[in-house]
């Protein structure tokens, strides 16, 4: 890898944009980005071109003046806005670079506004620092959570439910389907998960555009998510501290660390859980789609066997996706992210022997990777398809941001079914790269 001072082509989003992805994932929250308006306007679209649905971000706004003499002004004018536009009853606060170069201390500027502003004092607002040059999206993803339960969680009664939190990105779809598997394990009262993008980034058609989109995980249930009887993360071990271990740290719940599940064993080691947590086995239908998830494996293990393939992306999507390519037998000969993480470096390294695990890295990185381990197959976001034309390699899209195929909010590729459906999708991709060959 060559020594960059400039990166090319970044392989990871702003960290702001992390945490609307958790905001929105909350019932009746708004975000709002304290610092330029640009900010705003760029991960809005970001955003909106990924999931094809409309996507409110609010901006304080700051200007030349702010920036000189201090941003607390526009933020409260812009909260008070968002307060009286949309309604909501909570407002997520993520800073931005300029806000957080000026030094404006958002905690101290939201209670102040809350001590000035009546109506303010009936909205939960939660300040989140993520200025994106301390991180990547999802480190704002992180930081976003943590805000959010140190904001909200509150001791009271005990309860008897687990809280399931979602740890990493994945797809409303995919959220979907981890709730599902929950309500068919019978324990549908019993969980609380958060953050719930699976309404919010993916509703219907509707003929009336609700300013704050319906669903989110209840504010009620984050709040008792101090008085559960446990915490499992699903993704999220890769950056150090979470949500799950702050409330076990403050509130004594006891928390487990997963990585996403893609693939057996991952998948596996989900479900080993949640049967420990239900004290009840996997339900048939799941046990039928674990063996059919095999049956893929094997009907494709010739084809697949050995191929030279480069995963990168969201960090946990691409240990995931490496993961499930060793179970396949193939070749996951270069794994990226564009995260600085030591701790994806070890576990990809752990994982596949011999391949070039790269963390902290931009798409000017990769292509060299690719070029040097004359890759067949590439597997991640949208966003490596230069590299797909300059090297004439076929691409997978899987992660986020995909912005140039349809259907991202419905990805699925977490799970025993889930999983299968990526195992046929690599297959039918090196098919058709071997039909054109030929
Ligand atoms: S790099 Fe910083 S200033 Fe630029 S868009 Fe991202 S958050 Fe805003």
């Amino acid at each position: 890898m060559s020594e960059n001072y400039a990166t090319v082509n970044p392989c990871s989003m702003c960290m702001p944009m992390g945490s609307v992805m958790v905001f929105k994932g909350i019932e009746d929250c708004m975000p709002i980005f304290h610092g330029s308006q640009g900010c705003s306007t760029y991960m809005r679209l970001h955003l909106a071109h990924h999931f094809r649905e409309p996507v409110d971000i609010a901006s304080s706004a700051l200007s030349e003046k702010g920036a000189v003499y201090g941003g607390a002004a526009n933020l409260k004018k812009g909260l008070l806005n968002v307060i009286q536009g949309y309604g909501p009853r909570a407002v997520g606060v993520a800073t931005t670079c300029l806000a957080e170069t000026i030094g404006d201390d958002v905690a101290q500027i939201v209670k102040e506004f809350q001590q000035e502003e009546p109506r303010a004092r009936e909205v939960a607002i939660i300040p989140t620092s993520t200025p994106s040059y301390s991180g990547s999206h999802e480190e704002g993803y992180n930081e976003a959570l943590k805000a959010v339960v140190r904001t909200l969680a509150k001791r009271g009664k005990p309860n008897s439910r687990f809280n399931l939190v979602i740890g990493s990105i994945i797809s409303p779809a995919e959220v979907r389907h981890l709730k599902s598997m929950l309500d068919d394990w019978g324990c549908g009262y019993d969980r609380i998960i958060f953050p719930d993008i699976s309404e919010t980034f993916d509703a219907p058609l509707a003929a009336d555009y609700p300013k704050i989109p319906e669903g989110g995980t209840p504010l009620a249930d984050i709040e008792d998510m101090a008085n559960s009887k446990e915490t499992v993360t699903v993704g999220g071990s890769i950056f150090g501290g979470s949500a799950g271990e702050y409330l076990e740290r403050e509130f004594g719940v006891h928390h487990t660390i997963l990585p996403i599940p893609i693939g057996v064993e991952q998948t596996d080691r989900f479900v080993g859980k949640l049967e420990e947590i239900t004290g009840l086995g996997l339900p048939e239908k799941y046990e039928r789609d674990r063996g059919r998830l095999l049956d893929a494996i094997v009907d494709c293990h010739k084809l697949v066997a050995g191929v030279r393939t480069a995963v990168y992306g969201d960090a946990e999507m691409a240990l995931g996706v490496a993961k499930l390519l060793c179970e396949m037998g193939m070749d996951p000969r270069v794994i990226a992210t564009g995260s600085k993480s030591p701790e994806f470096v070890r576990r990809g390294e752990k994982m596949a022997r011999g391949s070039e695990v790269l963390s902290g890295v931009d798409f000017s990185d990769i292509h060299e990777a690719v070029a040097r381990n004359d890759i067949e197959l590439l597997i991640g976001p949208f966003t490596g398809r230069q590299i797909s034309k300059a090297e004439n390699i076929p691409i997978l899209r899987v992660g986020l941001p995909n912005h140039d195929r349809f259907g991202a909010s419905r990805q699925m590729v977490l799970g025993y079914e889930g999983t299968t459906g990526l195992v046929d999708r690599i297959a039918n991709a090196i098919v058709e790269t071997n039909e054109l060959s030929h």
